[in-house]
């Protein structure tokens, strides 16, 4: 099946990390609405700088990879001390060819909450993905316009016991 994720957790805190080392990942590259933070808020929280703290000292670079708007991106960005991509125009190849033309393809981790923008996105290219259970059920409409086709493939995976939620793996 071409857009099962590597991981499914159900959120950034859950991720086992270590793991990623091991396995030779080093750029993680997170989406944030409903990734990071929800679509109702616009700054961080304390567990998402204590998390980024912990993964630069872990030895990884992180990355925010976003469809929004630089607005809102670039603060948050610059609050975490890290880089950013966006308008990343998820699931479209030309942001991520970008990414596999600087980075070495095999230690790069893509994280997100949407199979029709991050996980197909990553996966069209040949990239690790990890999908997460969304933070709040609040969307703007153009992501309910990607929830609907998620949900057709979400439900015919759904009958094959993959991708059912709660049921998280790695
Ligand atoms: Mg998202």
């Amino acid at each position: 099946m071409k857009l099962k994720p590597d991981m499914y957790k159900k959120d950034i805190y859950q991720i086992d990390y270590e793991k990623l080392k091991k396995l030779g990942k080093k750029y993680l590259f997170f989406d944030v609405d409903n990734t990071v933070i929800s679509y109702l808020d616009s700054s961080l929280t304390k567990e998402n700088k204590k998390l980024f703290n912990k993964l630069k000292k872990m030895g990884f670079e992180c990355f925010l990879f976003s469809n929004s708007h630089i607005k809102r991106i670039k603060p948050l960005s610059e609050e975490l001390g890290i880089n950013y991509y966006t308008g990343s125009m998820k699931p479209l190849k030309k942001n991520y060819k970008k990414i596999i033309e600087k980075y070495d393809k095999e230690k790069c981790v893509f994280i997100g909450d949407q199979i029709m923008t991050d996980v197909l996105g990553a996966k069209r290219n040949g990239l690790f993905v990890i999908f997460l259970d969304k933070i709040n059920e609040y969307e703007p409409i153009y992501t309910k316009f990607w929830r609907f086709f998620e949900g057709f493939i979400l439900r015919r995976y759904n009958k094959k016991g993959i991708l059912v939620k709660g049921k998280y793996y790695d």
